[in-house]
C-alpha cells in the first residue's frame, strides 16, 4: 500500500455500477488529488451481467441486455464520459414488439407499460378475449384497489387477469424476469405514479400519455427510447474501465473480496487498508463480507433473492424466416403460456448492425424468470427447448447454423413488496464509510445501476472529504 495517500477507496465489484463508481470517482481526482480508487472484480472478466462477444459472423453481440433507456440520462452520459461518443452509438430500429398467445399479436397501440389508454385499439386487439375486454372495461368504475405494494394485485384488480398476464405481466416481468405478482409497484415507477394519482389506471394512463411528447411530424426519425454502443453493451464496459485507469485508478480482475472488518477510522478487506468501501457486488455475494461489521445489514441481505435466466442466441437461415415476421422486433410469452422461453428478440430485425452478409437471422430468447426456474436444465436440453419451443411461436421448423448458451445465475434481483424500505432498514445498519450500490437496490436497467455508482461515489465523497 501507498502509504502517502490518506484516502483510499475500494470498489467490490466490476460491473458497470462498481465501473461507474470509479468513473465518478477517479474524475474527483482533480480537485482530491490524494483520492486513490481501486475496484477487485472476482471474475477474470470485468461486465457482470453485461457481456458481448462474436457471434455468427457478427463481431459483437449481446449475450445480455442489448440496450439502455436514454429517457434515464445517467447510461447515455457515462458512455459519453468515458468516450464513446454519438457516432460510436446506435438506436434500435422501429419495429413492433408482439405477446404470443395462439399466435403473434401485435401489442394495442397507445398502452403504458402494458396499461391501456386507448379504448378503440384496446378494443379490437385480438390478444385479448372480449370477456377480457369487458372487465378490463370496468375498471373506471371500480373503487380503489388496495395492492400492498404488488405490481399483480393492483392490476388484476382493476383491469382483470387478462389484461394483468397478457399485457403488464408480459411486459414488466420480461424487463425485470419478474412474477409481478410478487414485484414491488414502487420499483417501476410508470407504474408506481399512475397509481399514485389516480384512482382509476386507464384515467391515469391517459393523462400521461397527453403529457408525452407529441410524435414527430411524418416522415422524420422518431425520438429513440433506447440505444447501445455499435459494439455491444460490453463496448461500455471497456470504455469505462480503460478510462478509470487512465485516471489514475486500478481495476483489478481474479480478486476477490473475501473479508471485512474495521480498522481504526477505516476498513481492511483481506490484507489491505482502505478509507471507504463501495460493495458493488450483488446483495446475496456483499451479505458475507458485512457479517463482522454491520450483522444486521448481513441478515437482511442474505434474504434477498433472484431469478435465473438463460440466453440462447441463434442463427436461422434465410429461407426459414417467415416473411411474416418482418417488422417485428420480437415477442413476449405470457406467464400462463410459458413452458421454458419467456421471450424472443428478433436481433437482425431490431439492430441493423446484427444482420449477417448470408441473409440469415440472430434472434436471442430469454428461458426463465422468477418462478420458472431453469438453472436444472442442461445445456443441450436448455437449446433443444429453445428452438422447439421458438419454432413454434413463429410457426416454423428452425434449424440454426450458429447456437450459444449462456447461463446468468441469480442475475435479476427480485424486488419484493416494500422492496425499498427494506433496503433503507439494511442502510441505516451500515457503518460510516460502507456503502452499498447495484442493481440489487434502486433499479436494475442498466441506467439505475449507473446511476445508483455515481450516488455511492458521492457518499465516499463526502465521508472522506466531510463535504
Ligand atoms: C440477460 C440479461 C438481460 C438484461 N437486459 C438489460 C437491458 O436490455 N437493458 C438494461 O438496462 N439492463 C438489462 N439487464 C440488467 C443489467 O444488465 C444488470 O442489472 C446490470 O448489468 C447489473 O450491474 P451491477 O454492476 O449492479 O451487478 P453485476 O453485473 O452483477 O456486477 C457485480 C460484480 O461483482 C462481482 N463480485 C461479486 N462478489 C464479489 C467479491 N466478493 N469480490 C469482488 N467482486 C465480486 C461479480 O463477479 C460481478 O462482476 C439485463 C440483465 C441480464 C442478465
Amino acid at each position: 500500500m501507498d502509504r502517502g495517500v490518506s484516502h483510499r477507496v475500494l470498489v467490490v465489484g466490476g460491473g458497470i455500477s462498481g465501473l461507474a463508481a470509479a468513473a465518478a470517482l477517479v474524475q474527483q481526482r482533480s480537485t482530491h488529488p490524494d483520492l486513490a480508487v481501486e475496484v477487485w472484480e472476482a471474475d477474470h472478466r470485468l461486465g457482470g451481467k453485461i457481456a458481448t462477444s462474436p457471434f455468427a459472423g457478427i463481431d459483437a453481440v449481446d449475450e445480455g441486455g442489448d440496450a439502455f433507456l436514454v429517457r434515464q440520462p445517467h447510461a447515455v452520459a457515462l458512455a459519453r464520459t468515458v468516450g464513446l461518443g454519438p457516432g460510436q452509438m446506435t438506436a434500435p430500429a422501429a419495429a413492433s414488439a408482439t405477446v404470443w398467445h395462439d399466435g403473434l399479436h401485435r401489442l394495442p397501440a397507445g398502452i403504458v407499460l402494458g396499461v391501456p389508454t386507448d379504448v378503440k385499439a384496446f378494443a379490437t386487439s385480438r390478444l385479448l378475449s372480449w370477456r377480457g375486454k369487458l372487465r378490463a372495461g370496468l375498471e373506471p368504475l371500480l373503487p380503489p384497489t388496495d395492492h400492498d405494494d404488488s405490481i399483480g394485485r393492483l392490476v388484476r384488480g382493476r383491469f382483470g387477469d387478462e389484461v394483468h398476464e397478457r399485457l403488464v405481466d408480459a411486459l414488466v416481468g420480461s424487463i425485470y424476469a419478474a412474477d409481478t405478482d410478487r414485484f414491488s409497484l414502487a420499483a417501476v415507477p410508470q407504474l408506481a405514479e399512475l397509481a399514485r394519482g389516480n384512482r382509476s389506471l386507464l384515467i391515469g394512463a391517459r393523462a400521461a400519455k397527453r403529457k408525452m411528447p407529441a410524435p414527430p411530424p411524418a416522415g422524420s426519425a422518431p425520438t429513440p427510447i433506447f440505444g447501445a454502443p455499435r459494439q455491444g453493451i460490453g463496448a461500455l464496459v471497456d470504455a469505462t474501465a480503460a478510462f478509470v485507469r487512465e485516471h489514475g485508478g486500478v481495476v483489478r480482475t481474479g480478486r476477490p473480496a473475501a473479508s471485512l472488518v474495521a480498522d481504526g477510522s477505516g476498513w481492511r478487506v483481506d490484507d489491505e487498508r482502505f478509507d471507504a468501501i463501495v460493495l458493488a457486488s450483488p446483495a446475496r455475494a456483499s451479505a458475507p463480507l458485512l457479517v463482522g461489521v454491520a450483522p444486521e445489514a448481513a441478515a437482511g441481505l442474505s434474504t434477498f433473492e433472484h431469478a435465473d435466466v438463460i440466453m440462447v442466441r441463434l442463427a436461422v437461415p434465410a429461407g426459414e424466416w417467415p416473411d411474416r415476421l418482418a417488422g417485428l422486433s420480437g415477442y413476449l410469452v405470457p406467464k400462463s403460456e410459458q413452458r421454458t422461453v419467456t421471450a424472443a428478440s428478433f436481433a437482425s430485425q431490431k439492430w441493423a448492425h446484427w444482420r449477417p452478409a448470408d441473409g440469415s437471422q440472430i434472434v436471442r430468447i430469454s428461458l426463465g424468470r422468477d418462478g420458472l426456474p431453469v438453472e436444472q436444465l442442461d445445456d443441450d436440453t436448455a437449446l433443444a427447448r429453445a428452438v422447439e419451443e421458438f419454432g413454434r411461436h413463429i410457426g416454423a421448423t428452425v434449424v440454426p447454423t450458429a447456437t450459444s448458451i449462456t447461463r446468468w445465475t441469480g442475475a435479476f434481483p427480485q424486488y419484493r413488496p416494500h422492496h425499498f424500505d427494506r433496503v433503507a432498514t439494511i442502510e441505516q445498519a451500515l457503518p460510516a464509510g460502507v456503502y452499498l450500490a447495484g442493481a440489487s437496490y434502486r433499479g436494475i436497467g442498466i441506467p439505475a445501476c449507473v446511476a445508483d455508482g455515481e450516488r455511492a461515489a458521492s457518499a465516499v465523497v463526502a465521508h472522506c472529504f466531510r463535504t
